[in-house]
């Protein structure tokens, strides 16, 4: 059959995509790149907010009149939307024929033929790592490794420990094999994924160690990773991206709240003086390096003076980018049954300030990098101009510059002339 995916959410899915698509090749199905031409239509659903899951159900009610001009079209509901309510929404007839949980993805070719008589499984599998399958990367330039799936923090917010269950690390000779494949195939950038890759151990080896085994790869130019978590953001670790050619002056260490009370209601194991501390020895040990991260606005019982803490962590910090969110109650976690709700009015407003807040400081950060030079890893042709290119830096800023199809995959060193609060305009 011809297949077509929608990815949602977060890398993690778009790297699921790719493990699913080497899974469905390996069957002889075809990939298409055009709905249109689709026979089977694949939703890889993303469930961390209320607003991802709707917009799915609208998309598979909105595809709903392809099976009328054609009836062999099937549409499968995959990802962490799939394990929640999956089974409910096959029963409710909403169109969907296949659904399969996030440990199931081998069963995919199975379901595919067996005409709707397939049991529905979501259980957990907590040996499930995909061993020796190889993703097809959807990037000529830039490739996402998983290195581990599931999580074991249960941030009393999250529904991803519900959704992907628990935490288990791939062996890192496999990690290695596919680091190493991706950057043969022409990808320089690889970004190792987890929900808390600092976690990361196979039996073997801990995360710094294989950091330090990936740094030794010739076919790759530069290595990220996400996510971090504060709590298990190590020394070594610290050491180990100083000390890393390859390893770039990024980080996303999710902060989520600058208030104790909040951040120990969130389940999040740290203090905002440990996530200071590991901010301020990552910056003295890496300079330059950019700081990232997530906040949520309005978690339950959060007060003004509460919320106003966050607003002055963001100040102190100046993070190069913030990803803010509105907190949005998933049924199913702690959270969402404590009691102090924040109005959604509130919620809002305090969203609005906060990302007024970081707009303000993106916009100083990025300015601030006019007259230096950088180096931007070549990835596309920009979207405005077929005479410029684009890309990124080291520290995970969008940089244009002048350039033509050949610059795509190669590094240039560049001098930032111009900034607005999202591209570094370079020479
Ligand atoms: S660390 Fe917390 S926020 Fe991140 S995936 Fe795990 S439970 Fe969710």
């Amino acid at each position: 059959m011809n297949f077509y995916i929608e990815t949602y959410g977060c890398q993690m899915n778009v790297a699921d995509s790719e493990l699913i698509t080497s899974i469905l090749i390996s069957a002889g199905h075809q990939l298409v790149q055009n709905m249109d031409q689709a026979e089977l239509i694949l939703f890889n659903t993303c469930s961390v907010r209320a607003h991802a899951e709707e917009r799915v159900l609208g998309r598979i009610s909105n595809e709903q009149h392809r099976k009328k001009t054609n009836p062999n079209i099937k549409i499968g509901l995959l990802g962490c939307m799939a394990q929640r309510i999956g089974e409910k929404l096959l029963e409710s007839n909403i169109g969907i024929d296949i659904v399969a949980g996030v440990d199931q993805y081998n069963m995919l070719p199975a379901m595919i033929t067996s005409d709707g008589d397939f049991p529905v499984l979501l259980d957990f599998d907590s040996k499930q790592v995909y061993h020796d399958l190889m993703p097809v990367h959807q990037s000529n330039t830039c490739g996402f490794v998983t290195i581990m799936r599931g999580c074991n923090n249960f941030c009393s917010y999250c529904i991803v420990p519900h959704v992907r269950g628990r935490e288990r690390s791939r062996p890192w000779k496999e990690v290695y094999a596919d680091v190493k494949r991706a950057g043969e195939q022409g990808l320089k950038d690889i970004t190792l994924l987890g929900q808390n890759v600092n976690s990361y151990h196979d039996g073997d080896i801990d995360f710094p160690k294989l950091l330090k085994y990936l740094n030794s790869i010739d076919e790759i130019s530069r290595l990220r990773f996400i996510t971090s978590h504060p709590k298990d953001l190590s020394d070594s670790l610290i050491e180990v991206m100083s000390s890393s050619d390859k390893i770039c002056e990024h980080i996303h260490l999710p902060m989520q709240s600058g208030n104790n009370r909040i951040l120990h209601e969130m389940n999040r194991n740290y203090t905002i003086e440990h996530y200071l501390s590991r901010v301020n020895k990552l910056k003295h040990a890496i300079p330059g390096i950019a700081v990232t991260t997530d906040i949520i606005a309005g978690f339950p019982s959060e007060t003004d003076a509460e919320f106003e803490d966050t607003l002055s962590v963001m100040q102190e910090l100046s993070f190069d980018y913030a990803f803010c969110f509105k907190y949005s109650p998933r049924e199913g976690t702690d959270a969402a049954g404590m009691i102090n709700q924040v109005p959604e009015e509130i919620r809002l407003s305090r969203l609005q300030q906060m990302i007024e807040l970081q707009r303000k400081i993106t916009y100083t950060k990025f300015r601030s990098q006019i007259g230096k030079c950088v180096e931007v890893y070549v990835e596309s042709f920009s979207k405005k101009s077929d005479s410029f290119v684009s890309g990124k830096t080291r520290d995970y800023k969008i940089a244009v510059l002048s350039g033509t199809e050949s610059d795509i995959g190669t590094l240039k060193k560049a001098t930032v002339i111009d900034a607005t609060a999202g591209t570094l305009i370079c020479e």
